[in-house]
C-alpha cells in the first residue's frame, strides 16, 4: 500500500478543492461575518506566509489566545501549514499559569484577540520567548497597548501571499498542535498533537456510530477552541466540508439558541453546564431548534435528567461522550447498539447516560485491586487507554512517569465496565469520597440531585470527618422559581429511597452558584476548600 503522510494542511487543501462554496459563520466582537472555505483557504495561506515572514521556524510554537472565530480557525490550519505548532492557550487560566505555559511551550508569536490584550499586558515582562504579538481585530486600527512588537492580523494578511505553498515534506509524526490541561493541582501539563493524530481523530469524528460529522452538517463548537481543540470539531468539519458556526466571545444561552435557530445548526458540542443553561433558556423562550440532529456533551458527567429533558421535551438527541485533553479528546460515545433500541425507554436512557464504549481506534482496559476488573458493571478500577490519537507523554514534564506507563495512559478516572464494554465513570480518583474505607461516587449523588425538578445544579464533594475520614456534602443551586418552596429535608427525602443510608450526604448546602473551572466544570477543589471545616461546625 502507499504510505502518504497524514497532515493537517492536506485537510485544508481538500476543503479548498471540493468545498469552496461551503461556509464559516463567524461571530466576533463586532458581529457575524460569513466566509466561504475558498476565502478561508486564501486567508489561511496568507497567515502561513505572514508567520514565515515573521521568522517562525519549523517546529516552533505559535500561541493563540482567542475565542471561537474564523481567525482562530485560520490559525488551526495556517500554523501547522507553515511547519509551526499551534498552541491554543486557555484564556481563563490565572496569569501565573498563562505565563508558565507560554514560557514552557517557548511560544515565538502570540495571536491575541483585541479584547483579550489586557489579560496579556501585565504578563509581558515574563514572556521572554515572544518575538511578536499579532492582534486579531475587526478594527482597522490596533488598540492602544503597552505590548511591544505588535502587528495587526489583517495588515499582515494583506501583505502576505495568498498562494503560499504549505510545507510539503511534513512527517506525519511531526507536532502540529499543543494544548495544556487546565490543571486542578500544580502547573498545567502540556500535550502535543501530531499531524497524524489530528487526521485520524478527525476521521473518527466522521464515523457514523461516532459524531458522524458530514458535509451536510452545520457544526457549532461551543466548547472553546482552547479546550482540546474544541474536541477536534473545527478540523473535522472543515475537512468534510460541513458549514461551521463559530460563536465568538461572551456566549450566552440566548445567543446559542438564536444561532441554532438562525443558522440551522445540526451538531453542537460543549460541557454539561452549557447545556444546563441552554435548557433553562429553551424552557423560558420560544426557539426553533428542530435543525439540531445532536448535542455532543462531554467533559464531565451529563446528568440523566438533563438528557431526558432534551430528548423528550425538546426532541433534541443527546450524545454523551468521554475524553481528555491527552486523548485529542474522543474516547467513548454513548450510542445504543442496534439490539438495544428495543429496550424500554428507562433502560435506554440508562445506557445513554453512561459514557458508552470506545470508538474504533482506541483501546481500553480497567485495572482494579487484583488486575483487570470483570465486565460486570460493578467492579471498579482505573481506566487505562491507548490509541493513535492518545498522547504518550506530557511535554517536558516529569509527571509523564506517573501517567504514561507500560504503553498505556493511566487516566485517573475510576470506572465500571458492563458486559457490553460500556463504561460508567464513577469519579475522578481525586473526587471519590472515601467513607470508612468504602467509596462513594459523587457523580451518582449529583445525578440523583439534578433529577429533582427544583434543582438547577448540584456538586457533591468529600469533606473531612473525624470518624469516617470523609463524608459527602452536597452543594445545590435551586431553580429561581423554586427558592421558597424547597428545603434540605425535601431533598434528603428525595434521595433516601435511591441510595443506601451511608451514601447519603451528611449535609446539603444551598448556594447561589457553583464555582466552575476555566472550562466550565464544577470546581470541586474550591468547594472542598470552602467546606473543609463544615462537618466540624455544623454537626
Ligand atoms: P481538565 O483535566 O482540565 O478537566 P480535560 O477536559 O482534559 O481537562 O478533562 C478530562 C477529564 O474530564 C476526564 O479525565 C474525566 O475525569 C472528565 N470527563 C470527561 N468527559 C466526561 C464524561 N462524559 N463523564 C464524566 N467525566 C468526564
Amino acid at each position: 500500500m502507499m504510505n502518504i503522510s497524514l497532515t493537517v494542511p492536506s485537510m485544508l487543501e481538500h476543503a479548498e478543492k471540493y468545498f469552496s462554496k461551503k461556509e464559516v459563520i463567524s461571530r466576533t466582537a463586532s458581529g457575524i461575518t460569513r466566509f466561504t472555505y475558498a476565502d478561508i483557504a486564501k486567508r489561511t495561506r496568507r497567515l502561513a506566509s505572514a508567520l514565515t515572514k515573521l521568522g517562525v521556524k519549523r517546529g516552533e510554537r505559535v500561541g493563540t489566545f482567542a475565542w471561537n472565530h474564523h481567525r482562530h480557525l485560520e490559525a488551526y490550519f495556517g500554523i501547522p501549514g507553515m511547519g509551526g505548532v499551534l498552541h491554543t492557550i486557555n484564556i481563563r487560566l490565572s496569569g501565573e499559569h498563562i505565563s508558565y505555559i507560554i514560557n514552557h511551550a517557548d511560544d515565538r508569536v502570540l495571536l491575541i484577540d483585541a479584547e483579550l490584550v489586557p489579560l496579556i499586558e501585565p504578563l509581558q515582562e515574563q514572556l521572554k520567548s515572544i518575538k511578536a504579538y499579532v492582534i486579531m481585530t475587526d478594527d482597522d486600527k490596533l488598540p492602544d497597548t503597552t505590548l511591544p512588537n505588535v502587528y495587526h492580523y489583517e495588515d499582515l494578511l494583506n501583505e502576505a501571499d495568498e498562494n503560499f505553498e504549505f510545507v510539503a515534506d511534513i512527517d506525519e509524526n511531526d507536532p502540529a498542535g499543543m494544548c495544556f490541561t487546565s490543571a486542578t493541582t500544580g502547573n498545567p501539563k502540556g500535550v502535543v498533537y501530531s499531524h497524524r493524530g489530528i487526521v485520524l481523530h478527525s476521521m473518527a469524528l466522521g464515523l457514523t456510530d461516532s459524531a458522524a460529522v458530514s458535509e451536510s452538517d452545520v457544526t457549532m463548537p461551543v466548547v472553546p477552541m482552547f479546550h482540546a481543540n474544541a474536541w477536534g470539531l473545527p478540523f473535522a468539519a472543515l475537512w468534510f466540508g460541513a458549514n461551521q458556526v463559530l460563536p465568538g466571545p461572551m456566549v450566552t444561552p440566548k445567543l446559542l439558541a438564536e444561532l441554532i435557530e438562525n443558522e440551522g445548526v445540526t451538531l453542537t458540542a460543549g460541557v454539561p453546564t452549557i447545556w444546563l443553561a441552554l435548557m433553562k433558556e429553551l424552557e423560558s423562550g420560544s426557539y426553533d431548534t428542530s435543525s439540531l440532529r445532536a448535542i455532543l456533551c462531554g467533559g464531565s458527567a451529563a446528568p440523566k435528567a438533563m438528557i431526558r429533558t432534551f430528548e423528550t421535551k425538546f426532541k433534541i438527541p443527546f450524545i454523551h461522550a468521554y475524553g481528555m485533553t491527552e486523548t485529542s479528546p474522543l474516547v467513548t460515545l454513548s450510542r445504543l447498539k442496534s439490539y438495544q433500541t428495543e429496550l424500554p425507554e428507562e433502560d435506554r436512557l440508562e445506557v445513554r447516560s453512561t459514557q458508552g464504549y470506545v470508538v474504533p481506534g482506541v483501546e481500553m482496559k480497567v485495572i482494579g485491586k487484583d488486575g483487570e476488573v470483570k465486565w460486570d458493571g460493578h467492579e471498579m478500577g482505573e481506566l487505562l487507554l491507548r490509541g493513535n490519537w492518545v498522547a504518550d507523554e506530557y511535554f517536558m514534564d516529569e509527571r509523564t512517569n506517573e501517567a504514561f506507563r507500560d504503553g498505556w495512559l493511566h487516566t485517573g478516572d475510576v470506572v465500571t465496565v458492563n458486559e457490553e464494554g460500556i463504561i460508567k465513570i464513577i469519579d475522578r480518583t481525586k473526587d471519590l469520597i472515601k467513607s470508612g474505607g468504602e467509596w462513594i461516587s459523587s457523580v451518582d449523588l449529583e445525578n440523583a440531585l439534578m433529577a429533582h425538578e427544583d434543582v438547577f445544579e448540584a456538586s457533591v464533594v468529600a469533606v473531612p470527618h473525624d470518624e469516617w475520614q470523609e463524608r459527602p456534602v452536597a452543594c445545590v443551586v435551586v431553580k429561581e422559581e423554586a427558592k421558597d418552596r424547597i428545603n434540605k429535608e425535601d431533598l434528603m427525602e428525595f434521595l433516601q429511597p435511591q441510595f443506601v443510608k451511608w451514601w447519603l450526604p451528611d449535609d446539603i448546602v444551598f448556594m447561589d452558584e457553583i464555582p466552575k473551572t476555566s472550562v466550565g466544570k464544577f470546581l470541586k477543589r474550591s468547594l472542598r476548600d470552602q467546606l473543609k471545616d463544615h462537618l466540624k461546625t455544623t454537626i
